[in-house]
This record gives C-alpha cells, sequence and structure tokens, in this order.
C-alpha cells in the first residue's frame, strides 16, 4: 500500500517537471490564430500532426524543450489557407494541354495550336483550355474554319476559361457526327451558321456531344495530372482543396497519391453527379451510386481525404450567357440562359443527400438558379426532423443574386460558397450583361455577409488562378491586379481583411465539417499553416499580390519551402 502511494508521489512529480512535448516550435512571428477576431500571438508548438501550443516565444521556449525550433523572423502565419472551390484535374490538364489563358484573338490560338501540332503525331488529340472572347477585339465567338486551315487532321479541342463553352474544328465535328441535323440537346446549344451548320461551338450540355469522344484519361494521366495540381497549390500556400467535382477512379488515384505519400494537402472531394451519370453509359461504376451504397468517407488516410458531398449543376456560366436568369439578359433579349439539371433529378439526389448524410453542393450562377435551389432546400430541409443538425448544404459561385434571396441563405441555414475573383475577372462585362438594376445583387458578398452567413472562399481553378493571395487581394479590392478600378468596382461589397482571411481559413473549414480540427490555430487542432512574408493583415492591399508564401505546413510536416531553413533557425533541438 505504501509503495504504491509512493509510486504515485514520485509519477505526479515527474509530470510536473519533464517539459510538455512538441516536435517542432516556430517562434517569433506574428501570428493570427483566428480564434478570436484580434488575437496575436507570436510563437506555435507542433507536436505531430496536431497544434500543441499558442503563445509568446519566451513561454513555449521554457516549456517545450528538445524540439526543433524555427524562427519565423517576424513572419505572419495565418490557419492553413484552404480553396472552398477548385478542380485539380482541370488545373493539371493545362501542364499537359494548350494553355490559352492571355490570348487576344482567335488567330492567336491557331498559332499555338499550329506549334502544338509539330509536337504530336498524326490524329493527335490536341486540347486546350483559357480561351475568352471577352478579351479579344473582336468579342465573339470563333468558329472552326480557323482552325481547320491548320489543323485539318488533328481534332482539336479547345475549351472556353470558365469550361462552359468548346471551340473545336471540323475534324472533331466528323468524328463526333454532329451536323445541321443535330438538335440542340436539352441544356445545351450548338452555335450554327445561317444556313444552319455547326460553327464549332457547344455550349454547356451540347459539349457532352463532344466529350463522349474525346479519349479517356488513363489512369497514370490521372495521377500526373494531380501531382502537378497539388505540387502547385502546397506551393501557393494551400492546405486543402475542395475538389468540385470527382469521380471514382479520381478518388482511388487520390488515395494512392495518399498511401504513396506523394498528396502534400487535403482534399475534400465532391462527387460529380454529371460524370456519375457518364460513367454508366461508360459501362463504369456511377459514383454517386457507389457512395450511396458504401457511405461516405470521412478522414481517409490521417484525414488527408473526404468524400461526403456530391456536386450538381443548376445551370451554366454567365460569360457564355448559360447562366439563368429570371429575366432576359440585358445584352441578349429573348435569352434567359439554361438550367442544366432537371429540378426532379435535383430533387431526387437531395433526397437520397439527405436521407445518406451527404452534403449538397450546386453551382448555380444566375438568379433564377439561385432561386430554383433556395426554393428547393428551404423545402427538403424544412423536412428534416426538427432539431437535426445541419447538413451545411451550399451554393457554389451565387453569382447573381435577387435582392429578396439575399437573406434567405441565413434563414435557411445554406453556405454561400464564392470566388472572389470571378468578381474581379467579370467586371469588365458583367453589367452589360446584367444591366445596372440586376448588378447590384452581383457578386454581392458584404450584402450577404450583413445577414450573417459565413462565405466560404474559394478561385475555381482552373477557372481563375488558385492563387489564394489573389482570391484575398481581390476579396477587398474588386480591383484587378493592374490596381484597376482605383477605388474597387461597386466597392460597397468588399470585404474586410478578416472576413476574406476568414473565407479562406475558418468558413472553408466549417464548409467541410472539419471546424473543430482545422481553420484556427488552437491547441488540438490540426497542425496546417501558412506562413507568408508580410503581415496581409496590415501592409497596403496591393501589397498583398507581392507577398510570397514562405512555408506551407500540412499535418505537422513542411510541405513546402521557399528557401532553406535560414542561418539563425536550429534545425538541432533548443534547450538541453
Ligand atoms: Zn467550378
Amino acid at each position: 500500500m505504501l509503495f504504491i502511494i509512493a509510486g504515485i508521489a514520485a509519477f505526479s512529480y515527474v509530470v510536473l517537471t519533464v517539459p510538455r512535448e512538441a516536435s517542432m516550435l516556430l517562434i517569433n512571428g506574428k501570428i493570427y490564430p483566428l480564434d478570436t477576431d484580434d488575437h496575436v500571438a507570436e510563437a506555435i508548438a507542433l507536436h505531430g500532426n496536431k497544434i500543441a501550443g499558442v503563445g509568446k516565444t519566451s513561454e513555449l521556449l521554457a516549456e517545450y524543450k528538445n524540439v526543433r525550433v524555427i524562427d519565423l523572423q517576424g513572419k505572419t502565419v495565418i490557419p492553413g489557407l484552404v480553396d472552398g472551390h477548385g478542380h485539380m484535374l482541370g488545373e493539371g490538364g493545362y501542364l499537359q494541354n494548350l494553355d490559352l489563358n492571355g490570348t487576344t484573338s482567335p488567330q492567336q490560338v491557331a498559332d499555338m495550336v499550329a506549334r502544338k501540332i509539330k509536337d504530336v503525331h498524326a490524329e493527335q488529340w490536341v486540347l486546350g483550355r483559357g480561351w475568352d472572347q471577352n478579351r479579344w477585339q473582336k468579342e465573339e465567338f470563333p468558329t472552326h474554319d480557323i482552325l481547320d486551315k491548320i489543323s485539318p487532321n488533328n481534332p482539336v479541342v479547345l475549351r472556353r476559361v470558365d469550361g462552359h463553352a468548346m471551340w473545336v474544328n471540323a475534324k472533331v465535328l466528323q468524328i463526333a457526327g454532329v451536323s445541321s441535323s443535330t438538335p440542340d440537346p436539352d441544356g445545351g446549344k450548338i452555335y450554327r451558321d445561317a444556313k444552319g451548320n455547326p460553327t464549332g461551338i457547344f455550349v454547356d450540355n451540347a459539349m457532352d456531344l463532344i466529350d463522349r469522344v474525346i479519349p479517356e484519361l488513363t489512369t497514370e494521366e490521372i495521377g500526373q495530372r494531380l501531382r502537378y495540381a497539388l505540387d502547385e497549390c502546397a506551393k501557393l500556400g494551400l492546405t486543402e482543396v475542395h475538389d468540385m467535382g470527382v469521380d471514382l477512379q479520381t478518388i482511388e488515384t487520390y488515395k494512392k497519391l495518399i498511401e504513396n505519400g506523394e498528396c502534400p494537402l487535403r482534399i475534400y472531394a465532391a462527387i460529380d453527379y454529371l460524370t456519375a451519370q457518364l460513367d454508366e453509359s461508360k459501362g463504369r461504376t456511377n459514383t454517386w451510386k457507389y457512395y450511396l451504397t458504401h457511405g461516405k468517407e470521412v478522414g481517409y488516410g490521417n484525414g488527408m481525404l473526404n468524400v461526403r458531398a456530391v456536386k450538381l449543376y443548376m445551370d451554366g456560366a454567365l460569360g457564355s450567357r448559360g447562366a439563368a436568369l429570371l429575366d432576359q439578359y440585358s445584352d441578349d433579349p429573348g435569352n434567359r440562359g439554361l438550367t442544366i439539371m432537371h429540378e426532379s433529378q435535383i430533387d431526387t439526389i437531395c433526397e437520397q443527400a439527405a436521407a445518406n448524410g451527404f452534403q449538397v453542393c450546386v453551382h448555380a450562377i444566375g438568379d433564377r438558379a439561385n432561386h430554383i435551389m433556395l426554393n428547393e432546400y428551404e423545402k427538403i430541409l424544412g423536412n428534416l426532423p426538427k432539431n437535426s443538425l445541419s447538413p451545411r448544404w451550399r451554393i457554389e459561385h451565387c453569382q447573381v443574386l435577387e435582392p429578396s434571396d439575399i437573406p434567405r441563405f441565413k434563414q435557411i441555414g445554406i453556405l454561400p460558397s464564392m470566388q472572389p475573383t470571378h468578381a474581379t475577372s467579370d467586371m469588365y462585362w458583367a453589367e452589360l450583361r446584367l444591366g445596372p438594376e440586376r448588378i447590384k445583387g452581383a457578386y454581392a458578398w458584404q450584402s450577404l455577409l450583413k445577414t450573417g452567413v459565413n462565405i466560404i472562399g474559394g478561385s475555381d481553378f482552373p477557372v481563375e488562378s488558385p492563387n489564394p493571395l489573389w482570391g484575398i487581394y481581390a476579396a477587398v479590392t474588386r480591383s484587378d491586379r493592374a490596381g484597376y478600378p482605383q477605388n474597387g468596382w461597386r466597392s460597397e461589397e468588399c470585404m474586410t481583411r478578416l472576413q476574406a482571411i476568414r473565407a479562406f481559413t475558418t468558413n472553408a473549414a466549417y464548409g467541410a465539417f472539419e471546424e473543430s480540427i482545422k481553420g484556427q490555430i488552437q491547441p488540438g487542432q490540426w497542425a496546417d499553416l501558412t506562413v507568408l512574408s508580410k503581415d496581409i493583415m496590415q501592409i497596403p492591399a496591393a501589397e498583398i499580390l507581392t507577398t510570397a508564401v514562405e512555408m506551407t505546413i500540412v499535418n505537422g510536416k513542411i510541405v513546402y519551402q521557399k528557401s532553406p531553413v535560414a542561418a539563425g533557425d536550429s534545425a538541432a533541438p533548443a534547450g538541453n
């Protein structure tokens, strides 16, 4: 008996004197934990994949011994940045395919295709993405003949920057069997000349006619694309991406990358319902049906992968006039845009998602698409048992909102997932599409925030750059990267610094059901951190663009570091 008491006493003594355990200390930084709005700290202790402590440098140095210490030398640390809406496979595709961003004419695009054709074998498909006729002198859709001149034999498929339109050559029309007698599919449009012949432009659902004849990606190509996109995102300071539209093959590839230690950041994957349907026509497992049978996957590979959401599409995009509007386009009388999925179909999937605990993320850009979805969500969520937890259903983009729909997000419990750079890319022509009244409900971040909702921040890469600092800059300035317009486009809708940073951290974590383990720098949360060269809370907004990512840390591991450990940092254990 006496022995046991002595044992307990000795044990207690040991606990009090042995320093607490940590694997890494970051000291002398400017740290924004975001647990409250104004907390600033100096040092962080990491233990394994979690945060162990946050406080003053002197306190943490005294508390944790025998630990690797990194001197931040005044650099800024924020919770690991998250892109709440991106497309990893699409981003990776830029490596293998033609990047047509920034092109200024159809001829320039054709010249790039001509150069590419020299590198590929006869009849190989040439793919590209990024053209935008709104940036050309003649703001018109191009036609196939300019491509036919340089490529009579190689099929050429060039996606518009927003992914909602495709420009193809005559070879592709021939392979796809599309002619004047092919009807426009539901929710899609084939552009035609005066005689009714296809001009080579396919919008929204009409792109399926082409997609189904493009050779499939091999598993190896998928892995290659994902690795490229993952590395790029880690370099840009991202610790997680919400990959908005994946299939089983991509999910399996992610799992392999995670097993091989080749996945530097977390992936929150939403199953793409439209491609899941194509799966079946190709004789493959329908990804959505698979997950309805097997159930959602949460926290795969030490929290690296979640599959618990489904991505649906209500309409197209504003640039290609496919966004569904309540009233006609101001610059295209009679056109109200397109709805891509039927309401009854969306209803069925929402019911399935509710019954199986899946989050629904619906692409809705036009005010009509958003209105339909808010009604749909209100109906389904209203039928849930009274005290059930919020399923946190989301609307992706929420670009144009009818004023009376703005407060409904908060009322119904819907999360707006928005991409600040869309506003600064679209501001040059958005009012032409919408007119002076409707534009007031477009990209209306502050109007939404005032109702009490939290916006999930993202980029929609590869439509925009995945650089989250560009997103934060766009959110706080509503100016393009050249500083135009000087005081911001409709600046009353700008976010504050804190609102913008929260959109890309805490709010994105909430949108992925991760707020208890991600989104703040707090003991017990995942050690996911972004280290920046400048204090983006304080510097002039323009300097956000020249702020460098110094380090990206995911699960306690440095997955990207700009420069090797500086002199004065000790890779060796501190203390004694
Ligand atoms: Zn998207």
